[in-house]
């Protein structure tokens, strides 16, 4: 079947958006509805998410630290955030969720808190925020596996030949660059087989999957809300508290203390406000714990059916078009979120993306989105087009995409293609 041929399903978003329905400028004046399809990047926020934060705006007060009304009633959502953030990913009793400013800086919390020695064994296919915070201890790098199979073989081997003592296996849960989900039951099977943790890069699985971590044996998860339709600036690190516990603060100060001597020595808190020094970030908390709410009423059936048509609608546009190659990681399919990356031999993915946005409207990111080693690998060293979608995406969205993708590779390869810059 070509692509001109492919019947698209009828799919309307699935969730009240803020946002829905933005128009944008596009080449002659004209204006368009904007085809959001850079949501892996930052998704727009849900309306419930924006009517939590507003229930909770004139309530707004300190957290931890006040006797008066409001104080209490902030300190409660606080709290009852956690809880929701913590069942959300289905942790387990000793597990905790630490409030973070997002994925990059939970990994961080995380590596400040490993015991010193800890062995990091992880893939070169991950983002960089779970690539780089290893600094204080030997990491062990493993290539790009040719299976999910390969992928937990090579945990395998590594954790047999890895020193004696802690050793921490980090791994993406869906892959941000060609959005493959990893094989987390089973990776987490062999780290458990050699005595291994394993921590788990829910960035991009967190908006599309269940996570499960008490299910499926998942000692940490990772994520940020501006990728979970709540806006920027909070995330979380959930996973097992020992480790927390006995780590000293992330950000040593106010919140962190239990009490602080004359001499300024510190007793630390014990639970996750040790690693939550400062004033928390209320707001942001009761808006990722809406959007879980979110999440969880829509329910995950209807989450991945949405996404999964949407997908196979995505991968028979663009299947034939001259020049273009999706990336994949395996050659068997494997599950996929709502990721897609691409090339078009002979034009350059930028100006790709700026014909997206300039003439259809469609916003998509291009580059090496902050996996460099697997780009590179995956292009030969270029860069790609990603195209990523979710709860408010619809057919439409997906059919400019195709449509368009469809008339800029039949103009022919490498033909300069003008683009708007003001769009
Ligand atoms: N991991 C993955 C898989 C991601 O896609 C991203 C964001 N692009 C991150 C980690 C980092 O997220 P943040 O920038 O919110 O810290």
């Amino acid at each position: 079947m070509t692509s001109a041929t492919v019947p698209l399903p009828a799919v309307g978003p699935l969730a009240g958006l803020v946002g829905a329905g933005l128009r944008v400028p596009v080449d002659g004046g004209r204006e368009v509805t904007y085809a959001n399809l850079d949501i892996a990047a930052t998704a727009p926020c849900l309306v419930a998410v924006r009517d939590a934060v507003d229930a909770i705006l004139p309530w707004y007060s300190s957290v931890h630290r006040g006797a008066g009304r409001p104080a209490q009633v902030c300190t409660g959502a606080y709290e009852r955030a956690r809880a929701t953030v913590t069942s959300f990913t289905g942790a387990g009793p000793g597990h905790t969720a630490v409030f973070t400013r997002n994925t990059t800086d939970a990994f961080n919390l995380l590596a400040r808190c490993l015991p010193g020695g800890t062995t990091v064994i992880g893939f070169d296919t991950d983002h960089h925020s779970a690539l780089l915070p290893w600094r204080r201890g030997p990491v062990r790098r493993l290539r790009t596996p040719g299976s999910p199979a390969e992928a937990v073989a090579a945990v395998d081997a590594a954790l047999a030949d890895a020193p004696v003592g802690p050793r921490l296996v980090c791994v993406t849960g869906a892959s941000n660059v060609t959005g493959e989900v990893w094989p987390l039951g089973d990776l987490a099977d062999v780290a458990h087989r050699h005595g291994a943790r394993i921590a788990v890069d829910a960035a991009q699985l967190a908006p599309h999957r269940p996570i499960n971590m008490g299910r499926i044996g998942l000692d940490y998860a990772a994520l940020s809300a501006h990728k979970l339709y709540a806006p920027f600036g909070s995330g979380a690190l959930i996973g097992r508290s020992d480790w927390l516990r006995a780590a000293p603060p992330y950000l040593a100060g106010g919140g962190a203390a239990s009490h602080v001597t004359d001499d300024g020595d510190a007793a630390w808190a014990d639970g996750p406000a040790r690693h939550e020094g400062g004033t928390p970030n209320l707001i942001g908390a009761v808006a990722l714990a809406a959007a879980c709410d979110a999440i969880t009423a829509i329910g995950w059936a209807a989450v991945r059916e949405h996404e999964n048509r949407l997908q196979q609608a995505l991968l028979a546009g663009l299947d034939g078009l001259p020049g273009l190659s999706v990336l994949r990681l395996w050659d068997d399919p494997a599950p996929r979120v709502g990721i897609t990356s691409f090339t078009v031999g002979g034009t350059a993915p930028e100006q790709i993306a700026a014909v997206l946005a300039g003439r259809h409207g469609v916003g998509v990111r291009h580059g090496k989105f902050c996996a460099h080693p697997l780009v590179r690998r995956l292009t030969g060293g270029g860069d790609a087009v990603r195209a990523s979608f979710g709860l408010g995406t619809t057919a439409e969205h997906i059919t400019r995409l195709t449509g368009a993708l469809r008339e800029l590779t039949a103009a022919g390869r490498g033909t300069p293609v003008a683009a708007n810059p003001a769009a």
